[in-house]
């Protein structure tokens, strides 16, 4: 099974997508996390893509597609996948399925704007392990502090208001466009994500793929 986690940033992806990694033991791709790494292990991608990223702005889809390919490729991902970031254009979509890379479904996690800027004011990530806070609707035991590994928790550099409204404006315009393009496909299944918390969230997924008849697999 082949899952293309599609959404606005901030959405859910991160959090469904370890979900679902956790209960069909299928491996989840990060485009955002595996770029994050990079920049912050110095390598020579990194180097390059830091400045998109700290702007809000696509990284150009060369680097994206030949990393995500490298990804894909390993043993790993024999069975499947589950890609949260990736597609995030109508071209990238297009640059896989020249591959003879084909998805099975695409969740399209949807929340209205100012939702999504309320989730992402409120979330910190762990330095030292792949946890996620929401301050809010889950605040680690200790302030600052991950429940998982005890590693200390930070806000993304692209998380800072004036990012994430342009990174919104980036959503709408490239990105958006893929609901269309995945919808033709007969592909697309559309998941209410605005409730607060990943429960709720996650069952409305696991009630929209059921209703398309699809088995997880
Ligand atoms: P994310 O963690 O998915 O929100 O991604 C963080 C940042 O990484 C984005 O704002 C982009 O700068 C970059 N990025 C992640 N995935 C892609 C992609 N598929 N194409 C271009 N840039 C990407």
């Amino acid at each position: 099974m082949k899952i293309i986690l599609l959404g606005p940033p901030g959405v859910g992806k991160g959090t469904i997508g370890q979900m679902l990694n956790e209960k069909y033991k299928l491996p989840k791709i990060s485009t955002g996390e595996i770029l994050r790494d990079e920049v912050s292990k110095r390598t020579g991608l990194g180097l390059k893509v830091e400045r998109y990223i700290k702007r809000g702005d696509l990284v150009p889809s060369k680097w994206i597609i030949q990393m995500v390919k490298h990804r894909i490729s390993k043993n790993d991902c024999k069975k499947g996948y589950i890609l949260d970031g990736f597609p995030r254009t109508v071209p990238q979509a297009q640059a896989i399925e020249s591959e003879g890379i084909h998805v099975d479904m695409v969740l399209d996690l949807k929340a209205p704007d100012k939702v999504i800027v309320n989730r992402i004011s409120s979330r910190r990530l762990c330095h030292d392990c792949p946890a996620v806070f929401d301050t809010h609707i889950k605040p680690p035991k200790k302030k600052g502090i991950c429940d998982v590994c005890g590693g200390k928790l930070f806000r993304r550099a692209d998380d800072e208001p004036e990012s994430v409204q342009h990174r919104l404006e980036v959503y709408h315009a490239k990105t958006e466009p893929l609901i269309k393009f995945f919808s033709a496909e007969g592909i697309l299944i559309d998941v209410d994500a605005s409730p607060d918390g990943p429960k709720k969230v996650f069952r409305n997924v696991e009630r929209a793929v059921l209703a398309h008849h699809i088995h997880m697999k």
